[in-house]
């Protein structure tokens, strides 16, 4: 199969979602030349402010709008899409209706490529774990006639994802982190919410960044309302970059219209150039 356009989506549930464990790739493939979306489902405005001279509750989905904007500048890709539904909402909110607009983007997109969460929701965000049912419903359904036959008056016409993959997270990325952290986790209602990792032989496919490394980071910096002005990425700048952790991306592929990789691969459009 040869194709003249490759288009890779990407669909997250906040904005900095994209940043630690996809920047590196998202800027890769728009530098070869790809067409990058991100779609976001909330402007994440549950999300703490860790530099309180940069936004209020008020203006925060503003703010981390604007953030996420430069990131996406910074990255090279298409400006973000949001669904615009709040942040912590997104498993009561209509679940058709939130499935159709991302049927309709990926109508209208037309992705080869879509990444998006595992059930695992890299740290079990409950919003991460509805995007991911939605993205992979989505999928299916994108390629249905049948399904919101609607949307085909305008003239947004069927289309069907060649390759799916899930974000993932290493297990000796999430050991490493215990160490550090103890425990690896994020706080969310006063509960641990523990970082999930994927086993060595469970991950298909790994992309190597390390020429992106420095727009990778420059990205997570942009969402400084969460990372704050002072982190181990603006203060150690340099020593991330050589990390090898951050100089490689994981992936699953859990759906594929043109086969299965027998070693790992190390690249997401592997079997459609
Ligand atoms: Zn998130």
């Amino acid at each position: 199969m040869k194709l003249s356009k490759l288009t890779l989506m990407a669909v997250f549930a906040h904005p900095d979602d994209e940043a630690f464990g996809t920047g590196g790739t998202l800027t890769k493939y728009a530098a070869e030349g790809c067409d990058v979306y991100l779609v976001t489902a909330t402007r994440g405005e549950a999300g703490q402010i860790a530099e309180p001279d940069l936004a209020t509750t008020a203006n925060l989905p503003y703010v981390r709008e604007q953030e996420l904007r430069r990131a996406c500048q910074l990255y090279g890709i298409h400006s973000p899409r949001f669904m615009d539904y709040v942040d912590g909402q997104l498993p009561i909110v209509h679940q058709g209706q939130a499935v159709g607009k991302l049927v309709r983007i990926i109508r209208e997109l037309r992705p080869q490529i879509l990444i998006t969460f595992g059930p695992d929701g890299i740290y079990g965000h409950y919003d991460h774990i509805a995007v991911h049912r939605w993205a992979t419903i989505a999928v299916d359904l994108a390629a249905d006639p049948d399904c919101f036959p609607d949307q085909l008056a305008d003239a947004c016409e069927p289309h069907q994802v060649s390759k799916v993959y899930f974000r993932a997270l290493p297990e000796e990325q999430v050991a490493a982190m215990a160490e550090e952290e103890k425990p690896a986790a994020v706080m969310m209602d006063g509960v641990p919410f523990y970082f999930v990792g994927r086993r060595r032989d469970e991950i298909t496919t790994v992309i190597d960044v390390s020429d992106y490394v420095e727009a990778k980071l420059r990205g997570i910096q942009c969402h400084t309302t969460q990372v704050g002005r002072q982190n181990r990425f603006a203060d150690t700048p340099d020593e991330v970059m050589r990390e090898p952790w951050f100089r490689r991306e994981s992936f699953v592929l859990v759906r594929s219209t043109v086969g299965w990789p027998e070693r790992v691969e190390t690249d997401l459009f592997a079997g459609l150039r």
